[in-house]
Order: C-alpha cells, then sequence, then structure tokens
C-alpha cells in the first residue's frame, strides 16, 4: 500500500452517513430488552456478527442465550469459541477484532482474553464515551443516525449524532407504530396525509436526510397511485381489514411518493436500502436483483431529489454503478458494505472511480447499533480505501497526487455536499 496515501487516509476524518446508534442515556443504563440486550463483551456481537454465527452453524438458542442478559461471561465464552475461528476473518468478525484492538489494546478474542475484554469494555462505558470513541478513537466527525426506535430521534447530542426521518411506518404504513409518537387522528388517507405533514414540519428543519428500509418487504417499483385509488384503501386499513398484496403495494406506492414530495419540500436527500439482507434465512436474490432497474423510474421522475442509494446494492454493484453513472441525482453510499464483503468493496471503489463522477461516491457507514463496533468497520473502511486508491495508482490509472487529492473528497467533503453539512469542527484524525 502506498505509504503517502495510508498516512493520508488515516488522518482525514469520516463524516458517518449511515449508523443506527442507540442514544448513550441508554447504554449508561441496563440492558432494556430491545436493542440494547446485554451489557458485557457479548455485546461486541450483536447483529450482523451474531449472524455470521448463525451461519457458520450456532444454534439459534444458543445464539439468544450468548446476547441476553442472563448467561454470565463465562458460559457466554464456552457458548461462542466453537463458532469464533470459522468467523473470525469475514468482514464482521475482523472488524469486532479491530474494535477491541483499537479500544482495549487486546488482539483477539480468546480463552486468555475475554474477561480481560469484558472488564475494559465496562470500563470505558461513561458518560461522554461516545464522543471519545467515536471522534478521538475512530476518527469520525459526525453520524447519520437511522434510529430503528422513532420515526426521529430527539437526540442527547445533535452535532454528534444528526438523524434521518425514517419514513418506513409513514409508508408502510404502521398506522399504530405512528399514533405512539403523535396524538393525531388517523382514519382516512387526507388525515394520514396531515400525519406525515406534521412529522416533515416537526423534525424537516433538523433532519439531515429521510431514509426508508422498504426494500427488506417489497420491490423498489413504486407507481404514481392517485388519491382517488389509495383513499378507501387506506379506510379499509385503518379499520382494522387486511388489504391484498395488490392493494397493499398501491398504497405503499401513494404514501412513498407523497414522503417523496415532502423531502423535496425539505431538500432532504432520500436514502434508501438496497442489495443484501441483514440477518439469516429470508433473503430473496431475485428482488435484490431487481433493485437497481426499480429505481430508474423513480429517480426519472423526482429528478431535483438526491437519491442516495446504500449498501452498493451487493451483491448487484455494477447495475449501482451504472445507475449512479447515468443519473445525475443519484450518489451510492458504501455504508455497510465494507464489512459485508471488504474484498469486493475494494473492487468496488475502483470501479466506481474508474466510471462515476467522484463527487457521488459516500465511502463509510458503520450502520452499526453499539458505537463500540463502528471503531473496527471503520478501520476496515480505511484499510480499503487505501488499498483500492494504491491499487488505481500501482496500475497507472491514477498518480498519487490525484490519489490523494480524491481522499478528503471521500471521506467528508462528499457527505458534506450531499447533505449540506458545515464544516468539520472539533474533529480528529484516527
Ligand atoms: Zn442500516
Amino acid at each position: 500500500m502506498n505509504p503517502d496515501i495510508e498516512r493520508r487516509v488515516n488522518e482525514t476524518p469520516f463524516i458517518d452517513t449511515h449508523e443506527h446508534i442507540i442514544e448513550e442515556s441508554v447504554r449508561l443504563g441496563e440492558p432494556d430488552g430491545a436493542l440494547f440486550t446485554c451489557n458485557d463483551w457479548a455485546y461486541l456481537f450483536w447483529g450482523y456478527a451474531a449472524s455470521d454465527l448463525v451461519s457458520a452453524g450456532m444454534p439459534q438458542p444458543d445464539v439468544e442465550r450468548f446476547l441476553g442478559p442472563e448467561a454470565d461471561c463465562d458460559e457466554k465464552w464456552r457458548l461462542f469459541a466453537p463458532f469464533w475461528p470459522r468467523i473470525r476473518h469475514t468482514g464482521y468478525g475482523l472488524a469486532a477484532r479491530l474494535s477491541i484492538q483499537e479500544l482495549y489494546q487486546e488482539d483477539d478474542f480468546t480463552e486468555n482474553s475475554y474477561r480481560r475484554i469484558n472488564e475494559k469494555y465496562l470500563a470505558r462505558i461513561r458518560e461522554g464515551y461516545y464522543r471519545e470513541v467515536l471522534r478521538d478513537v475512530a476518527g469520525i466527525e459526525s453520524c447519520q443516525v437511522n434510529s430503528l426506535h422513532d420515526v426521529f430521534c430527539e437526540t442527547a447530542q445533535p452535532d454528534l449524532l444528526m438523524q434521518d426521518i425514517s419514513i418506513l411506518s409513514l409508508s408502510e404504513p404502521d398506522i399504530a407504530g405512528c399514533l405512539r409518537l403523535c396524538s393525531l387522528p388517523a382514519s382516512t388517507l387526507d388525515e394520514w396525509h396531515a400525519l406525515i405533514d406534521w412529522f416533515f414540519e416537526t423534525y424537516g428543519p433538523r433532519a439531515v436526510a429521510v431514509k426508508s428500509q422498504m426494500a427488506y418487504n417489497r420491490r423498489l417499483d413504486y407507481e404514481a397511485v392517485k388519491e382517488d385509488s389509495a383513499r378507501p384503501l387506506f379506510s379499509r386499513l385503518a379499520s382494522g381489514e387486511t388489504l391484498a398484496p395488490a392493494e397493499q403495494k398501491a398504497l405503499q406506492d401513494h404514501l412513498f411518493r407523497y414522503c417523496l414530495a415532502r423531502s423535496r419540500e425539505f431538500g432532504l436527500p432520500v436514502k434508501l436500502h438496497t442489495g443484501y439482507f441483514a440477518g439469516t434465512g429470508h433473503m430473496m436474490l431475485d428482488r435484490v436483483s431487481q433493485n437497481a432497474s426499480d429505481l430508474c423510474r423513480l429517480v426519472q421522475e423526482f429528478p431535483d431529489i438526491t437519491f442516495v442509494v446504500m449498501h452498493i446494492g451487493y451483491p448487484f454493484q455494477e447495475q449501482m454503478i451504472a445507475l449512479a453513472k447515468h443519473y445525475p441525482n443519484v450518489a451510492i453510499d458504501m455504508c455497510w458494505a465494507w464489512i459485508v464483503n471488504p474484498a469486493a468493496s475494494v473492487r468496488f471503489v475502483k470501479d466506481f472511480l474508474m466510471a462515476v463522477p467522484s463527487n457521488k461516491l459516500l465511502t463509510f457507514g458503520g450502520d452499526y447499533v453499539a458505537v463500540e463496533q463502528v471503531v473496527g468497520h471503520a478501520k476496515v473502511a480505511r484499510r480499503g480505501l487505501t488499498r483500492a486508491l494504491s491499487e488505481l495508482v500501482d496500475e497507472g490509472w491514477l498518480s498519487v497526487g490525484e490519489a490523494l487529492a480524491l481522499v478528503p473528497e471521500l471521506m467528508n467533503g462528499n457527505a458534506r455536499s450531499i447533505f449540506g453539512q458545515g464544516s468539520a469542527e472539533g474533529a480528529a484524525g484516527a
């Protein structure tokens, strides 16, 4: 790897464009049974790495006990130890190892280290540790958080944890879920429109973007469905009826486009999950393969919205390169991708930069719930970005100077332009 590029990448702060980090105040308390399931070293595996454990053969009940509040540290080690050698080299396993190296100066999870790691994990959790972990250890200027609890999270640290408006429950629609967050009537389509307006008017001015992960549940072929067609569907749904799949799709099509119109009004980029599914045992790859083609119509019809296509559409990332090259209003976000497949992500950066204008690539989002996990992921991303740019130089496609000039743009400048964020303040290098 080129040492000049490596140095530049290591000292440049990331703007992290996608996380699900829960509030620090939650982590300072007891596990809540929701996204904070246990408070010991096993929590470093919560989410993605646990999926690799399942994929490697760890029985589901054991995974739940491993991530739950009841088993002690030693039992957790006995459950985990047989499967760790199988996943330690994957992007998820690598990120977990790099996290403990950076945070606790421990090299690996072993029979001899897990108790020490647990002590160091607990000792680090204190007021203000989010800022310290993200800025001082991971070299991250700020994160953009998509709350998995709320449409919008009123964070205690808005300069560090910027927030997306999650339109999933507004467009699905999850009527009961939204009514827990506001006291508005919701029995007619017009009332639901007013409820969507309320969320945008209340949170839009403070939001950094809009996010939808609807691609987990359906295709992204959102058609233009008129109010008159959607009105009776909404009324039936609100009165407790179950809609037929085609009716449900039509209502979602209408509501999603309604949310897009609000996003445009507030000047908010729209982030869309594409590609691979988190978890295990439920992904339908034929539908995933249609994400890029399904988006063509939408990005044509809303030319003044910036669509941020997340996770590089893995494993169909070549299609996303074509999409971003062709459409001025499409950018690609590599959030999560570095740990889904680090080697493919290196190839992706090279392919992207040889084909697409460089201002349309966002190179980091940890996509984690636990702040500690972001550290290792940022390290994988820095290593991958360094490798991709070094290889482009070695292969004669870029000069060292050209590669160095791209670094700040790819790591924070593009995010600043796309999301209209202010300049770096109090940011530290890694
Ligand atoms: Zn995510």
